[in-house]
């Protein structure tokens, strides 16, 4: 099979309708009139307009969904919690189901009669990494690969693939809520800390929404739980006692450390243990999927890693910058920090509740702070009551440039943006707030050249 698109008649006389046009239902609905399928669109916020060009296609407040195969919802749109949106009770009441687009992506595949296999990955932290790193190792290795979800491409905007290959699909908790038919032949979670629960009401209801990951799961699939926190080794139990094969993920087995600690140790793009986590989950995930030893050592040195999560952004005098601006809150920052002996950290913009008072035991090893945005003074209440020097620079162009000569002077040899804050006061996304530093580095780089 070559041709990598859907079949042009693979929904016809199948009517969905799609609330919410974000990045997501936009694939969606662009896929679903692809596929021959009738649908209907609507976004509360960004009425669409009618497209003449597209007879299928209806841009109509959802008002009856009688008559209607699905109702695909929009990752930021609830249907059970804080409240249901209207649209969902709408669904509930005509007994339509709401679907995620991973869960139409899935039955799209299998409808084709396509073999591809699908790894689905989900967890508090680390989804994104270990969905490029499994991608990355399958891709290396010469296999069929379309990863996506939750990160990168939408579920929907992912081609077919044919029988050898694999969908990586990274899963937040709201598209776990919203599957059916969808099976994973490998699934992960990776960890459980509470997050979202304005969404799920409490953590047994977030760990539900997660557990879903491995429903229509069998013994012959792979279920990858960590055993590292107490919420995933009880999901663990309970996968078990459902008779799945569940493989344990754990920064303390020896043997499975072992077996990749050489690749691990030359690689530059997987430091700490956070990182140990997400190797040992997508090495396995890949053995299930059929890949040797050497195909993973493989994988793991050439990884390249993702964007804004601790990369290299550039070295000037020997002083490294790295940018971790997806660092939008303490426990991330956390994570960055454990990597350095000794930092100049940048960090700032609108905290999270508790603020970085969590980092404390962190707090010695930043020679000193540069700070941004709008919680400024907050972070500097918290670092100056543990005596660390810092200073509020208001804009990462002069927290950088302050962090450069500070680096110099107190021979320190990085220079950390991991802000520990969302970035909307001063960015529009932690991408952008990313993109700048490097920016400002490319700049300063020219400058500061002999
Ligand atoms: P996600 O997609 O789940 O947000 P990412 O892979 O993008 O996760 O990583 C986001 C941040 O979370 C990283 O910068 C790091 O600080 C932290 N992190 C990554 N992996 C883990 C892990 N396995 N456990 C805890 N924290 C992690």
């Amino acid at each position: 099979m070559t041709d990598r698109s859907f079949p042009a008649d693979l929904f016809a006389g199948s009517r969905f309708a799609v609330a919410g046009l974000g990045r997501n239902g936009s694939a969606v609905v662009q896929t679903l009139l692809v596929m021959g399928a009738d649908v209907q669109v609507w976004d509360d916020r960004n009425p669409p307009i009618a497209d003449p060009t597209q007879p299928r296609l209806t841009a109509a407040p959802i008002e009856t969904l009688s008559g209607f195969d699905a109702l695909i919802l929009s990752p930021g749109i609830p249907h059970l919690l804080p409240t249901p949106h209207p649209v969902a009770e709408i669904a509930r009441d005509a007994g339509v189901p709401i679907l995620s687009d991973a869960e139409i992506l899935y039955q799209a595949v299998r409808r084709t009669g396509s073999k591809a296999r699908f790894a689905a990955i989900t967890g508090t932290n680390g989804k994104s990494t270990t969905t490029a790193l499994l991608a990355h190792m399958l891709e290396k290795a010469g296999r069929p690969v379309a990863a996506g979800g939750n990160l990168g491409t939408a579920s929907l905007a992912l081609p077919l693939l044919p029988d050898d290959g694999v969908y990586v699909i990274e899963m937040s908790s709201y598209m776990l809520e919203r599957l059916h038919s969808f099976h994973a032949d490998t699934a992960c979670l990776l960890n459980l800390t509470p997050d979202h629960l304005d969404r799920h009401g409490d953590m047994a209801g977030y760990a539900t929404a997660k557990r879903h990951v491995f429903d229509n799961m069998t013994a012959d699939d792979q279920a990858v739980i960590s055993i590292d926190d107490s919420y995933c080794q009880k999901i663990a139990l309970t996968c078990i006692e459902h008779g799945l094969s569940v493989a344990p993920l754990s920064i303390d087995d020896r043997t499975s450390v072992a077996a990749i600690a050489s690749a691990l140790h030359s690689s530059t793009t997987l430091p700490g243990a956070h990182n140990l986590q997400n190797s040992l989950a997508a090495s396995s995930m890949a053995r299930h999927l059929g890949l040797d030893e050497s195909a993973i050592a493989d994988g793991l040195k050439t990884y390249p890693g993702l964007p804004h999560r601790q990369a290299l952004a550039g070295v000037i005098d020997g002083i490294r910058f790295i940018n971790d601006s997806k660092a939008t809150n303490a426990e991330a920052a956390e994570k960055a920090l454990l990597c350095y002996d000794k930092v100049i950290w940048i960090a700032g913009g609108t905290a999270k509740s508790g603020g970085i008072d969590t980092l404390a035991p962190l707090f010695p090893r930043i020679a000193k702070a540069y700070l941004i945005g709008r919680d400024a003074s907050l972070l500097e209440k918290t670092l100056s009551d543990h005596n660390v020097a810092v200073e509020i620079s208001g804009t990462l162009d002069a927290a950088t440039k302050a962090a450069l000569h500070a680096a110099k002077a107190l021979h320190t040899p990085v220079v950390l943006l991991s802000p520990a804050c969302a970035s909307f006061d001063q960015f529009a996304s932690f991408e952008a707030r990313g993109a700048h530093f490097v920016d400002i580095l490319t700049h300063l780089h020219e400058t500061e050249a002999p």
